[in-house]
């Protein structure tokens, strides 16, 4: 299928990968070209890691990039596709600007798929003339490793296009689990609560940053723990939907941490920001806490 994904953002560069190292044709989209640089730099990256590591070969690695073009223009950039993928900063106003455009500009049949991680699939596809073709498509980071791709139906999307987006899924390795579309989905109506308790113990003092990870990783055997996975997803997208999920069910409970909206506010974003609960230092490994939270 002729693919294009708009956002080469941290989750468009590796859904462009995945799908281009499946042989699929993909037009990466994005408003700067130096985003598109740093996307393509970062693909160029992860397949010389899966090279290294024996996964894939020489001939896979150019046989991947072949496959991915890149434009800064939405028009132009969709004008051939089957399905869209949109993975642009997680904005309720600018995805539906993006959508109103894509509607304008995708063929006819082209189905319109989101990342979004949270905003409802409904409330997208209801500023296009095609809702029945609007479905979420919900990758997790990162793209090349990460096996599950949360599908979810809007109001109208139908059985046909459902299937598809199973079957494409599938078709590169992923293992499809598809829900329905209330705010925050499965995946981040469970995480993002965690992941905010997890600051407000902060907030409170109850525990520090290393303290709290290690207690979740060793006691419930997460592979991470909550404040080190909050920096890697970016600390602007948990509050982003943090916001959508309580304002999506009107629950107190889902109110931000204002820990949380400190540190988006001064620029801590996370590892792509260089800092947020931790600090990183490019080609180090090591974990350091951030002094802001340091003893
Ligand atoms: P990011 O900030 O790394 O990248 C967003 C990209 O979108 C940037 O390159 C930006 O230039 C681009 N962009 C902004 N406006 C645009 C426009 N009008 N047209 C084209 N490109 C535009 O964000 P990200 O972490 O890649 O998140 C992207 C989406 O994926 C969000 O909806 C997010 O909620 C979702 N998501 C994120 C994660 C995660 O772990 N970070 C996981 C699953 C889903």
């Amino acid at each position: 299928m002729n693919i294009s994904v708009i956002g080469a953002g941290q989750m468009g560069n590796g859904i462009a990968h995945v799908f281009a190292q499946s042989g699929h044709p993909v037009t990466l989209i994005d408003i700067a070209q130096a985003s598109l640089d740093k996307g393509l730099a970062t693909i160029v990256k992860n397949l010389d890691r899966q090279l290294a590591k024996g996964t894939i070969t020489e001939d896979q690695k150019a046989a991947t990039l072949k496959n991915i073009a890149t434009s800064t223009e939405l028009a132009a950039g969709v004008k051939a596709a089957e399905i869209v993928v949109e993975a642009a900063t997680e904005n309720v106003d600018l995805k539906l600007r993006i959508f109103k455009d894509l509607d304008a500009h995708a063929p006819a049949g082209c189905i319109l798929a989101t990342n979004t991680s949270s905003i409802s699939i409904t409330r997208i596809a209801a500023v296009t003339k095609r809702p029945q073709q609007v479905i979420g498509m919900h990758f997790m980071n990162p793209v090349p490793v990460m096996k599950l791709v949360e599908v979810i139906r809007g109001y109208d999307t139908t059985d046909a296009v459902t299937k598809t987006v199973v079957d494409l899924s599938t078709a590169i390795g992923k293992v499809p689990v598809t829900v329905n579309d209330y705010a925050g989905f499965i995946a981040n109506r469970i995480l993002m609560p965690m992941i905010n308790e997890s600051i407000e113990a902060l907030f409170q003092g109850v525990g520090g940053v290393a303290e709290i990870d290690a207690i979740m990783k060793l006691g419930m055997a997460h592979p991470m723990g909550p404040l080190q996975l909050a920096d890697f997803i970016g600390l602007d997208t948990c509050l982003a939907i943090l916001r959508v999920l309580h304002e999506g069910f009107g629950n107190p409970k889902y109110a931000p941490c204002p820990l949380l909206v400190q540190m988006v506010t001064a620029g801590k974003l996370g590892v792509k920001s260089g800092e947020g609960f931790y600090v990183y230092s490019p080609g180090s490994k090591e974990l350091v806490v951030s002094p802001a939270f340091g003893k």
